[in-house]
């Protein structure tokens, strides 16, 4: 694609990353075939090929954004599945978070909606906050249809109650065995996940110390930034992130880490890039660069770094049928597919790729809260391929997938981890003990 950036504009560094990048996209639009946006809605605005020339648009013209390239451009589940489509190599993800930035500087948005964005930007990335509101919602729950229909349906998503945990909240969890651990870990816990799902780090920790891994939880990381980057918000993300990074570079330089892992999948695809956010940030590129060659999705870390010790017992010896779902973020952003289905795979049972695998269940963050009618119907086609396997239960790497689908059917749904640690002497799942 020929560009026009002046010399002028090419002194910025992320015009300049964006422009190597329009360079290299030929138009050939194949990545519109595996957008789900553009499947759905048929329009080429709607479509990866359509908003680089949106976004082009704006960069190279000093445009502000508006209400219609806003529009298509907020409609973008960032599920990258054009770049895995995409022959020619085109980061789409790098442009789309330019894309964003531009507009959060450029365009006001009207005040319902600045509302919305700002209360989401400071609730789910702040597990406090989160928790609070989680608890004010249940005294409106019964007056929530005096709401307008967007926060009527962000009331109905919200969970009914915490569930309970069951391992302290420590800093250190020490490896089980008495001797040295192999190694040390650091693990990232999300800011909604350890909220609504804590039984999933708790696996996560379990699954660890039991095969002589020690695990750090550090204190004051919260939130990845993901959230706020979505949002465009890269003030905020830009807070979260710098903070991440000194406090693990610290504990890297200081107590030593193997690795830092990540068991959301759309945080760990952030936590990758770090190192190119900050690639000319003289004082942060080389830490951001540790920080992002450090991070490992649960299930790739299992995988290169554990001789797993499966259990049979009384509880997991039957053999299940089991549809796993690959999050957009595990698969297209962090390219990471089959290392998940290999995992359970050891545990003896039979895994299946959903129909369509590719094309994302409408989560994608806090899409499912701004672009509810798009979500739903996303939501609606993945349960109709999922029924097609008629698994008895379905797997996921990501909390966001796990809360969207179960929103869906009553067709059990769990984090993969969740499995393996069961299959190697944890707990059977709480969601499985109908099973
Ligand atoms: S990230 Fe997903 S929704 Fe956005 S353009 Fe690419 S394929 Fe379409
Ligand atoms: S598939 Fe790649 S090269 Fe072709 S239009 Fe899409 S982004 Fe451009």
């Amino acid at each position: 694609m020929k560009t026009n950036f002046s010399k002028e504009q090419l002194k910025d560094k992320d015009n300049k990353s964006s422009e190597k990048i329009f360079r290299k996209c030929v138009h050939c639009g194949f990545c519109n075939a595996t957008c789900p946006t553009y499947q759905l809605l048929g329009d080429e605005l709607d479509g990866p090929r359509g908003r680089i020339y949106l976004i082009k648009d704006m960069l190279e013209n000093n445009k502000p954004a508006n209400e219609k390239i806003v529009k298509h451009i907020d409609r973008c589940l960032s599920c990258y599945s054009c770049m895995t489509t995409c022959p020619s190599g085109v980061n789409y993800m790098h442009l789309i978070d330019h894309g964003r930035n531009h507009i959060e500087k450029t365009y006001k948005r009207p005040f319902g909606e600045r509302l919305i964005r700002n209360f989401l930007s400071n609730v789910l990335s702040k597990s406090f906050n989160f928790r609070v509101i989680v608890i004010l919602v249940q005294f409106v729950k019964p007056f929530r249809f005096f709401f307008p229909k967007k926060i009527k349906e962000m009331i109905a998503l919200m969970p009914r109650k915490f569930p309970k945990k069951t391992l302290p909240n420590m800093e250190i969890y020490r490896a089980q065995k008495k001797k040295k651990p192999v190694a040390r870990v650091a693990l990232l816990t999300g800011c909604v996940q350890k909220v609504i799902s804590p039984q999933i780090n708790e696996a996560t920790i379990r699954l660890l110390n039991r095969h002589n891994i020690e695990v750090v939880v550090s204190k004051g990381i919260d939130c990845c930034g993901s959230l706020n980057h979505h949002l465009g918000k890269s003030y905020l993300a830009h807070k979260a992130f710098k903070k991440n990074i000194s406090i693990w570079y610290e504990e890297y330089l200081k107590n030593g880490l193997d690795a830092i892992i990540s068991n959301t999948s759309g945080c760990g695809t952030t936590l990758k890039d770090y190192g190119f956010i900050f690639r000319s940030d003289n004082n942060l590129k080389i830490k951001a660069k540790k920080i992002s060659e450090l991070t490992k999705d649960i299930s790739e870390y299992l995988d290169e770094n554990v001789k797993l010790n499966f259990i049979k017992n009384k509880e997991n010896n039957k053999e299940y049928k089991i549809a796993y779902h690959s999050a957009c973020s595990m698969q297209h952003g962090q390219k990471v597919h089959d290392v998940p289905i290999n995992l359970i795979k050891k545990t003896g049972n039979q895994v299946f790729d959903i129909p369509d695998g590719h094309i994302c269940c409408g989560s994608a963050g806090t899409y499912n809260l701004l672009q509810n009618d798009i979500a739903k119907k996303l939501l609606k086609n993945k349960i109709s391929n999922i029924e097609k396997i008629k698994p008895q239960f379905i797997t996921t790497g990501n909390i966001g997938c796990i809360t969207q689908i179960a929103n869906g059917t009553k067709i059990p749904i769990l984090h993969t981890v969740e499995i393996i640690d069961w299959y190697t002497g944890g707990p059977k799942p709480e969601v499985l003990m109908k099973l």
